[in-house]
């Protein structure tokens, strides 16, 4: 049997590398159909993992709405399943393209999996569109590949199942563990040529939309606060694509010695970064789940999460973004030894590294090949 695995942001290129590998020396055969969102970021994550798309949708226009994404990606890839026929279809996520994805194959009665299944958040509407795509996913996917036992804990309250849920371990900590070893020389250009010896750094990322705009706004001028009372400190900010996060924090924080701005960084760089940072501030899904398996304290830019494990567990705090408060928490954790042990030392909830060879376990077990692991 062969598969197909449909994805196209960075984060889902991350998160679905390590199970496309997997897959590609296993008993099921692996097509990879890139959808053109954030393509320059994809292509970098893509050449790390030496994956070679099969084809590419270009679904996305500048400035095109939710439900563009959405019918663009139906029209665009309902020929390429008719043709290849794809035993399954995989999905990683909560972007509108892969719930449009997975729908396109379900209106073909291609079983979907999906992976990074049954994160929640309260209301349907916080993360949007993220929580409703993650909600309408489960209700057409066949193979729910959970990453936490709280992930399929959740999926069984909504009448999910169980058989239907292997609990997998998150695939970001599989991505992570094999490139954060790596001493791959810095590939951009201004962190290269940055020195950070000695320095204590803050890694700082912020893009998603609900920080645009007011929040984003208080972040940078925290950052900003943080800059001129810490000469010791660097903090180095990889800036999104998108130009609502440029235009917030480089008129904010462009000028001052001891903040770094760069362009996205490619994986390698990022990774390495992350191993090299003295506390984490984001208020992304996937940095949120990589810092603590460094022993990284992170802070969280967001009021609420779909991830609380980490939360649980005391290595990530959610603080929200009203400018004193991230200037507090940060100063806190540079300041307040005991503190910092406490959240550094926390055990990582999201992976084991063995998420890839679980999800293909368990997608071979759905296609009559092979038998499953147990549940991390
Ligand atoms: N990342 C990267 N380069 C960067 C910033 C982040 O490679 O400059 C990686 C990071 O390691 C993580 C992923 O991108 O695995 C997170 O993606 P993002 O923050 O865009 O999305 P989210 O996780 O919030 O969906």
């Amino acid at each position: 049997p062969r598969v197909m695995a449909v994805y196209g942001t960075r984060p889902e290129a991350i998160k679905m590398a390590p199970i496309v590998q997997a897959l590609q020396g296993s008993a099921v055969g692996v097509d990879v159909v890139v959808t053109g969102q954030h393509r320059h970021m994809l292509d970098q994550v893509n050449a790390v993992f030496g994956i070679e798309p099969d084809a590419d949708l270009d679904i996305f226009a500048h400035g095109q709405g939710l439900e563009a994404v959405t019918s663009r990606t139906l029209d665009r890839l309902t020929p390429v399943l008719r043709e290849r026929e794809p035993a399954a279809v995989i999905v990683q996520g909560d972007t509108t393209s892969a719930f449009a994805a997975g729908l396109a194959a379900f209106y073909l009665k291609i079983p979907v999996i999906h992976v990074e299944a049954g994160l929640r958040t309260p209301t349907i509407w916080s993360p949007f569109p993220e929580e409703g795509n993650r909600r309408l996913l489960s209700r057409i996917t066949t193979l729910h590949l959970a990453p936490t036992p709280t992930a399929r804990d959740n999926l069984l309250r909504e009448g999910t199942d169980p058989a239907s849920i292997a609990v997998t371990g998150n695939s970001v900590i599989d991505a992570l563990l094999t490139t954060a070893g790596t001493s791959r020389p810095i590939a951009d250009p201004t962190l290269a040529a940055t020195d950070l010896d000695g320095r204590r750094v803050v890694l700082v990322t912020s893009h998603r939309r609900e920080s645009w705009g007011e929040p984003m706004a208080r972040t940078a001028r925290a950052l900003a606060r943080v800059a001129d009372s810490e000469p010791d400190v660097t903090i180095v900010l990889p800036l999104h694509a998108n130009p609502r996060v440029r235009d917030i924090f480089v008129p904010a924080l462009a000028g001052r010695a001891n903040v770094v701005l760069t362009e996205p960084l490619g994986y390698t760089d990022f990774a390495q970064l992350t191993a090299r940072a003295e506390v984490v501030v984001t208020d992304s899904g996937g940095v949120q789940e990589e810092a603590p398996s460094l022993g990284k304290p992170v802070l969280v830019l967001r009021d609420d999460t779909e991830r609380p494990e980490a939360v649980t567990a005391g290595t990530a705090k959610l603080i929200g973004t009203d400018e004193q408060r991230v200037v507090d928490e940060i100063e806190r954790l540079l300041h307040d030894a005991a503190h910092y042990a406490t959240m550094a030392n926390a055990v990582n909830p999201y992976g084991d590294g063995k998420a890839a060879a679980r999800s293909v376990a368990a997608i071979e077990h759905l296609l009559g090949v092979g038998e499953r692991l147990p549940d991390f």
